[in-house]
């Protein structure tokens, strides 16, 4: 598994925005939408494309398309949802499939109750979006159930990063074609799972529960 933190002054000004209590429920979901297109951008790096012939109104000239099959992007709900929006602004061709997993906060343990995906992968490019990677159970499930149906590769996407999590998923996941790309990698988690520094619960901030 690789990890790719983006190291910019934008995504660090926008994640220090978002990571503030007083930071009220529109603002988050903007900078949140906005801060995942940044993180879009590395993390399309490596998407499949193909020559493209056109004419140009001076001259023919060979470009680039993205190829077929076309990307899957999954969110995880319920939060991953929030990143939907900024990730298809970049990547609109995608199929887009969903998973509902839930974290169970006496055991951190992950499951599944609901999937919405293609039965075959097969040769498929998948994006999994889910913004706190803190004991990384629930992104490791999600990540496996697609490549188990036959993802070629899977990039999963995440606002921020704790490194137990990150230790965990690799551990489970070892060599296979995984990329986690995070806007942070911060110091912790606390003994309630919460990432810190962090942005507290993302699901609740963006959808203003909190
Ligand atoms: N989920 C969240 O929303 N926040 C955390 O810090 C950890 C898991």
């Amino acid at each position: 598994m690789r990890t790719h933190v983006v190291d910019h002054p934008l995504v660090a000004h926008k994640l220090t925005v978002l990571r503030d209590e007083n930071t009220d429920t529109p603002t988050f979901r903007r900078l949140a939408d906005e801060l995942v297109t940044l993180l879009a951008y590395e993390a399309t790096r490596d998407v499949r494309s193909e020559p493209a012939p056109i004419r140009t109104p001076v001259a023919d000239t060979v470009g680039v398309r993205l190829a077929h099959p076309r990307p899957l992007v999954v969110p995880v709900l319920r939060a991953g949802l929030g990143m939907l929006d900024g990730m298809l602004r970049l990547l609109p061709i995608a199929e887009v499939g969903f998973l509902g997993m839930v974290r169970n906060e006496d055991t951190l343990e992950a499951t599944t109750y609901a999937t919405r995906l293609p039965d075959d992968l097969s040769g498929r490019q998948c994006y999994a979006l889910d913004p706190m990677l803190a004991t990384g159970g629930t992104l490791a499930a999600a990540v496996q159930l697609l490549l188990d149906r036959g993802a070629t590769d899977v990039t999963a996407l995440c606002l921020l990063a704790a490194p137990e999590g990150l230790a965990h998923m690799d551990a489970l996941l070892d060599d296979a074609p995984v990329t986690v790309v995070t806007a942070a990698l911060d110091d912790r988690l606390n003994d309630k799972g919460y990432i810190v520094p962090g942005l507290g619960d993302a699901g609740d901030r963006l959808y203003g529960t909190a």
